[in-house]
């Protein structure tokens, strides 16, 4: 019987053409930069997106963190939203690579409050650090998309205060998508820019770092610092070219399949599904649960596997393994459970 892994969407594992091509593909010694198939993926990413340059890493946080190390010098303050995941999910990298000192802003539903933004661009005032950075996130790992506007009003404020703006897009094409627009367009709205290879895209491995020539070429040897200088790398960068070609349309898919599971989720009673924060592949919600681990354990007999909540909030994921059958199989597990086990 199928498993269903509603975790993340990094639970993704490759394609059968994915691995084909992972298996056939040219490689060479990237630190001497002679993989073909790395040089390849770079020179995709960065014309798909309307950047310069890009360069391959091995993870999410990998590329954040090299941006934080390029962009910034030590002691540097680096401004971002309260809930992103440089600040809550980064293990305090920042901190301990590149020595900035890291600025959160009040959001809501990962949106940070345009209007009061520039109150936190520091000024000349010999007792301030300098603001080194600005990181935005969009989508939003909670389920939400920063409009358009929203971006660029946060980059014209970078530009006037000669602060560079990076884009934490993991999931930029899911963004994308929710926006109706093509994702260069995201890309125009910062200096450098992320996105993950890993999760809705089902590559095994890997993030691409964008911006300038200069600055890749700066972040390459950053890269080497931290570790990140890979050899025959081509075998993973195969795959990412096959998840730039064949993937991105797809997860349009996977926002309806979490729409229809919001729907069918929000139809059992006592259960309260966040509308507010279904522009992508994700569903949070609210379950009249009282044992968390035994319902866990429950799903997981059905073959169906979910996180605990967070702050309360169950939070299900969509992606390239789940189906319309799988949708249909939680939602009705989930009304059964609560039927037997709830008052
Ligand atoms: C997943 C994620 C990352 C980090 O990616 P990893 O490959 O897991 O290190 C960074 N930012 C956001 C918004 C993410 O969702």
């Amino acid at each position: 019987m199928n498993t269903y892994d509603f975790r993340s969407d990094t639970v993704t594992h490759p394609t059968p053409i994915m691995r084909e091509k992972m298996a056939n593909a040219p490689v060479g010694d990237d630190v001497y930069e002679d993989d073909p198939t790395v040089i390849e993926l770079e020179k995709l990413a960065a014309a798909y997106l309307g950047k310069e340059a890009a360069i391959f890493v091995p993870s999410g946080t990998f590329a954040n963190q090299l941006a934080i190390l390029t962009h910034t010098r030590r002691g540097d303050e680096v401004i971002l939203g309260d809930s992103s995941h440089i600040l809550i999910h980064e293990v305090g990298a920042a901190a301990v690579i590149s020595g900035v000192q890291l600025r959160p802003i009040p959001t809501h539903l990962g949106r940070m409050d345009v209007k009061s933004f520039h109150h936190f661009i520091r000024g000349s005032d010999i007792h301030y650090p300098d603001t080194g950075l600005i990181c935005i996130e969009n989508a939003h790992s909670e389920g939400t998309v920063i409009d358009l506007v929203e971006m660029e009003t946060i980059y014209q404020i970078g530009q006037k205060n000669n602060i560079p703006v990076h884009l934490d897009g993991a999931r930029l094409f899911n963004a994308a998508h929710a926006l109706d627009v093509h994702p260069s367009v995201l890309a125009k709205a910062c200096d450098s820019l992320m996105f993950c290879l890993s999760k809705g895209l089902c590559a095994p491995f890997g993030s691409i770092l964008l911006g300038s020539h200069t600055f890749i070429q700066k972040a390459k040897k950053n890269r080497k610092l931290m570790g990140g200088g890979l050899r025959q790398s081509g075998i993973m960068a195969a795959a990412g070219i096959e998840a730039l070609e064949n993937m991105v349309d797809r997860l349009k898919t996977d926002h309806s399949r979490a729409q229809q599971l919001g729907k069918e989720l929000s139809q059992i009673p006592n259960v309260t599904v966040k509308v507010d924060q279904m522009d992508i592949n994700m569903v949070f919600c609210k379950l009249p649960i009282k044992d968390v681990d035994h319902f866990i354990q429950y799903l997981r007999n059905e073959n169906i596997i979910i996180n605990p909540p967070e702050d309360n909030l169950f939070r299900f994921v969509t992606h390239y393994w789940i189906t319309d059958e799988a949708i249909k199989k939680l939602s009705h597990h989930v009304k059964n459970y609560l039927n037997q086990y709830s008052n």
